[in-house]
């Protein structure tokens, strides 16, 4: 599903010298699988997790999902590609306050072109699937932790991408929380969703099928 050949990206960063986020990845993650990246903060998750997404160009090598090679898109097609297949899930969330549960999940329909009212029903019903049913109509800020990151779960699934990425999705949840949440994407796993999950911790890298250890943008074997 995920094929990655030779994936560098370097940083410049506004003061001091380059920094070699990652350095020569190769990496298969096949259809089904629920891979957790590990590894201590700074070593490079977040970056090959968002290669992986295209939402950053490598410097060099190559990345390619589901037959299409991610590296050689241009940025409009990359947006529409990602639309159509990738679902992020992130540590803090990222829902738009002033909408709804329902109505943050549509963004994910609408943005890959499907109308309002068949948006609407896809949204409500991975929300019901997620356990949040009598929670469709609630705005971000009258909800806890834990049925944020469900909704922002939700909106990731809504369009059944190929691939499923999450970074540290349990990072700003108390342990029961951080526990439904791998409940939550085991079932999807299970169900065939394929996974890459970034994570510092142990515990939440346990649940994952396979593990992939990086440290200092290279894999450890
Ligand atoms: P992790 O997610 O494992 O904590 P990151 O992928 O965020 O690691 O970062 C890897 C390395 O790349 C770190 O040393 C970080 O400081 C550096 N880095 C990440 N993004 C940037 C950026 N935009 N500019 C400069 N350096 C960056
Ligand atoms: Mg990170």
């Amino acid at each position: 599903m995920i094929s990655i050949k030779g994936l560098s990206r370097k940083f410049q960063p506004s003061r001091g010298g380059e920094v070699a986020a990652l350095a020569g990845i190769d990496l298969e993650v096949k259809s089904g699988e629920f891979a957790a990246l590990t590894g201590p903060s700074g070593s490079g998750k977040t970056t090959l997790l968002f290669s992986i997404g295209g939402l950053l160009t490598p410097t060099a090598g190559s990345v390619t999902v589901a037959g299409i090679e991610v590296s050689g898109l241009s940025a409009p097609a990359r947006a529409r590609w990602r639309a159509k297949n990738l679902g992020f899930v992130f540590q803090t969330f990222h829902l738009v306050p002033y909408l709804s549960a329902v109505e943050n999940v549509c963004l994910a329909p609408l943005a890959r072109g499907r109308a309002g009212a068949d948006a609407r029903k896809a949204a409500e019903e991975i929300l019901k699937r997620l356990g949040l049913a009598d929670r469709l109509d609630h705005l971000p800020g009258e909800l806890s932790a834990g049925e944020q990151q469900r909704v922002s779960l939700a909106r990731a699934l809504a369009n059944e991408p190929a691939v499923l990425l999450a970074d540290e999705p349990t990072g700003n949840l108390d342990g029961p929380r951080a526990a439904e949440i791998m409940d939550l994407l085991v079932e999807e796993n299970k169900r065939g969703q394929t996974i890459v999950l970034a994570t510092h911790s142990d515990q939440v890298a346990a649940r994952a099928g396979v593990r992939i250890r990086l440290d200092r943008g290279k894999l450890m074997l």
